[in-house]
């Protein structure tokens, strides 16, 4: 063994002990006759001090150490004249006897502190050197036990981890594939999957009641903070069960992790709400709910004073940003800029200010009596010192969601989204299709084997669009966490299904006949949810990104700097698989 210790564990009791220790240099420092050197690894620092007056030849090798040399020293553990609160080593420090260099290093690109130098790009480029801060460490830490933990529950009650393969087909309806050529089937690919869903489906049919696999899943869609082409699912399914039970077991599942993990109990029921509501009071299917500003829909006191924006809505509605009259013209107007922008795309916004002595005062003054201003407020139950913001469209839903920008930022801006306090949320009864006007075509708005509510059924052959399904999000902090579905079991309700979403029976069962002849030879009532490993971890750890917790992430373009993947292919490996790169023409 290299070393008898680690950087991290050494303490007051262990005074007077020879020890070696190993380790990368954090720094050194010269002071007087001493010179100090900060050891790191994986488990903390430790201070090793060479006296120049003692051993002037070692203290000189020390001298000569650079940042992120790999060193073996030897010596006594002592206690430190000048105690260390920061450090949980501080209280003592290492008298050097003997040094040993490993290997030597080259000045890093960046400093390897938790608050380091490196911007984005240079610590994707050397992200062996990122994962050595403290920072990045302490995320794969929390995600390596989040899976342990998620392993220990799930195990607990049952169930049977299994893999599914990486390489499987093509499935239309989801996101884009990622594809494989294959040498042996010329011409062919398989693609990675999106998911493990129709495979765990078929461990149902199989008669394996209680599947979970942590597995990456693949999806070639562009990418935000909370996207990777490959990210890590906790894949679950379950058979014999109904929309409940899979709530109460991933439910559990949640409040397990909390409690581990973060060591927060959480001991009420976590709220549900339908999909509906979710749009209507929030505008969003995932609502954060650490705050309340909910949707106020103004039509029956704004409409018919003359002001044509408003009387021409198709929607009208406000928030109440408690306590924020005091929001100065230019913050108001900054406001306005925020939710013109295009990734937000709203005409403007009205506000009114709710004075001290109870009078309102609005941008739109000059269309509204105090009388109907006052109606206003009391419809919005606003106190003195409340602010009003108001935005109105032709299209309700896009306007809602515009809404929800800007009552997120008002969310920011109060700090009323405080990453240590948990707002956990089940949005159920999705509707079962959405219309996608790429396609020109209703599509599945969880995926195909969604099973409708059973109330709804019959109204699959006269407004499909109206159809809601057995489906469900968790969403905490208004981050979708996971999500999954009763499932179809039948196989003629399954085909109506691939019917609707504009399937001929010959396509729906080259694509899907394996799942539909499976469902053949009697398929139990299943259904599952899938968690997001990445976005718990990020979730847990106060993360902006979920690359923070992924040791080896992609960047916006989705390319792995470090590794400059992708790459084009030899010539040799192109001719083996039959392909031949076509330049597009510009
Ligand atoms: N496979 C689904 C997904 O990836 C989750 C589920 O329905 O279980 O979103």
């Amino acid at each position: 063994m290299y070393r008898t210790n680690t950087n991290g564990e050494l303490r007051l009791a262990d005074v007077g002990r020879d020890v070696t220790l190993a380790g990368w240099v954090q720094r050194t420092r010269r002071m007087g006759g001493m010179t100090f050197l900060d050891l790191r690894d994986r488990y903390g620092i430790t201070q090793v001090v060479f006296d120049n007056s003692t051993d002037p030849a070692l203290t000189e090798a020390a001298n000569h150490l650079g940042r992120e040399f790999v060193v073996q020293v030897k010596g006594k553990v002592a206690e430190r004249s000048a105690k260390n609160a920061n450090l949980p080593t501080g209280d003592i420090e290492i008298i050097a006897s003997e040094l040993k260099v490993l290997n030597p290093s080259e000045v890093p690109p960046f400093t390897i502190e938790d608050d380091t130098d490196g911007g984005d790009d240079i610590r994707m480029k050397y992200r062996y050197l990122d994962i050595r801060r403290g920072a990045v460490r302490r995320n794969l830490e929390l995600r390596h036990k989040m899976a342990l933990e998620v392993r220990r529950y799930l195990d607990a009650q049952g169930f049977l981890e299994i893999e599914t393969p990486m390489l499987v087909g093509s499935t239309p309806e989801g996101a884009r594939d990622f594809v494989v050529p294959s040498r042996m089937n010329q011409g062919q690919f398989y693609a990675l999957p999106q998911s493990p869903q129709t495979l765990k489906q078929l461990l149902m049919v199989a008669g394996i009641d209680r599947y979970f696999q942590i597995v990456k899943c693949f999806r070639d869609e562009d990418l935000r903070a909370d996207r990777q082409p490959e990210f890590t699912q906790i894949d679950c399914e379950m058979s014999f069960i109904e929309q409940d039970d899979i709530i109460n077991t991933f439910e559990g599942m949640a409040k397990h992790l909390f409690k581990e993990i973060r060591g927060i109990e959480l001991t009420e029921p976590f709220l549900r709400m339908t999909w509906a509501d979710a749009m209507r009071l929030y505008g969003s299917d995932k609502p954060d709910m650490r705050f309340g500003m909910t949707f106020v829909e103004l039509d029956d006191v704004l409409k018919g004073s003359g002001f044509s924006v408003f009387d021409n809505a198709a929607y009208i509605g406000g928030i109440n940003a408690k306590g924020a009259a005091h929001y100065t013209r230019k913050q108001l107007d900054a406001l306005t800029e925020f939710v013109k922008r295009p990734q937000i795309g709203a005409k403007g916004l009205v506000y009114a200010r709710v004075g001290e002595d109870g009078t309102v005062k609005s941008s739109v003054d000059k269309f509204y009596s105090q009388e109907t201003l006052q109606a206003l407020r009391k419809k919005m139950d606003a106190e003195p010192g409340d602010l009003i913001l108001i935005m109105s469209g032709d299209d309700a839903m896009r306007t809602r969601k515009q809404l929800c920008e800007l009552r997120l930022e008002m969310g920011s801006q109060l700090g009323l989204r405080d990453k240590n306090k948990f707002a956990c949320l089940w949005v159920v009864d999705f509707p079962m299709f959405e219309w996608s006007d790429e396609e020109q075509r209703l599509m599945a708005m969880h995926h195909p084997f969604t099973h409708p509510k059973d109330e709804d059924i019959p109204m699959l052959d006269t407004d499909p669009a109206a159809v809601r399904a057995d489906a469900y999000d968790m969403v905490i902090n208004g981050v979708e966490v996971g999500g999954g579905s009763i499932r179809i079991h039948d196989s003629a309700l399954q085909a109506k299904m691939f019917e609707i979403l504009g399937f001929t029976p010959e396509k729906a069962q080259e694509q899907f006949g394996f799942l539909m002849n499976a469902f053949k030879f009697g398929a139990p009532p299943h259904g599952g949810l899938a968690y997001g490993l990445d976005r718990w971890v990020s979730l847990f750890a106060g993360l902006d990104s979920i690359r923070d917790c992924i040791a080896f992430p992609k960047n916006n373009s989705g390319r792995d700097v470090m590794l400059d993947a992708p790459a084009a292919l030899d010539q040799k490996q192109l001719d083996e698989l039959s392909l031949a790169i076509v330049e597009e023409n510009k």
